[in-house]
């Protein structure tokens, strides 16, 4: 088993406090969500934990079974078992979909541990013939032209491909159709299992009716402030926001 422990997490953007305190402690076998109102920090809390340099790390730990996250550069990062599917996948030109997961799988196993060429495109093949993706997509050019349901699609095939620790997927939900959306959960649900554990960001409840998480926390202002299981998610999803705000005498 491995654990992901964020404790007293404060974050800034180019001098502005955005993450205020966070607290998370995820295992591998488990899925957490956090939900929250749209600019409560939850995008930059998983930029803070992949290493984005424009988000600055004020105060608190971040540890892999005790190795230090935060000294760690992102290519480490990524070595060290974590994978962030972003709300806004850049797009890459001249840079084929396939050879930038061969080139992630080959980072992280290292030098002279590279996977074989042929082991390779059997596993894109397999994954993206579970994923219904057209083949042809593995010779584009990384997320050019892409459309929405595309990019969130492909972000799962690297996912599947790179088979992380700890996947932060945020927001994988938005803008996708239903079918699309099945086909997302279909690929974070494969992985589920001892060696894995995911954070899902998501505004909605509604990519929780296909994954069902073990826990759901709420972020607001920059902390996580209510903590639960699924429930918490659908009362939410009936309630909205305003409730909690109340509980805890938050303004606004
Ligand atoms: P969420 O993902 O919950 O919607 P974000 O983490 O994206 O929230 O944003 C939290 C706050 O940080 C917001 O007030 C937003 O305006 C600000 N912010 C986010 N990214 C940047 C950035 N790159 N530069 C400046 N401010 C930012
Ligand atoms: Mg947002
Ligand atoms: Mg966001």
């Amino acid at each position: 088993m491995s654990t992901l422990v964020i404790k007293d997490l404060h974050v800034a953007i180019e001098g502005k406090e955005i993450l205020k305190g966070v607290n998370l402690t995820i295992n591998t076998n488990e899925v957490h969500a956090i939900m929250g109102p749209n600019g409560t920090g939850k995008s930059t809390l998983a930029a803070a934990i992949m290493g984005h340099p424009k988000y600055e790390v004020i105060q608190g730990t971040i540890e892999i079974d005790g190795q230090n996250v935060l000294e760690m550069e992102v290519d480490e990062r990524a070595k060290a078992g974590l994978f962030l599917a972003m709300q806004y996948p850049s797009e890459i030109s001249g840079v084929t979909n396939a050879d930038f997961i061969r080139s992630a799988i080959n980072a992280r196993r290292g030098e002279g541990n590279e996977i074989s060429i042929m082991q390779f495109i059997r596993e894109l093949d397999k994954t993206m013939e579970f994923l219904e993706m057209d083949s042809e997509m593995a010779q584009r050019y990384l997320n050019e032209g892409f459309s929405g349901g595309e990019k969130k699609r492909n972000e799962i095939l690297q996912m599947m491909m790179l088979k992380p620790t700890f996947a932060i997927l945020d927001e994988i939900d938005s803008g996708l159709d239903i079918d699309a959306l099945k086909v997302v959960a279909k690929g974070v649900n494969a992985m589920r299992g001892e060696n894995f554990g995911c954070l899902l960001i998501t505004h909605y409840q509604r990519l929780l009716n296909y994954i069902t998480p073990d826990y759901v926390h709420v972020m607001m202002q920059g902390r996580v402030v209510k903590s639960g299981g699924p429930e918490l998610a659908k009362k939410l999803e009936a309630e909205g926001y305003e409730w909690i705000k109340k509980e805890l005498g938050i303004e606004n």
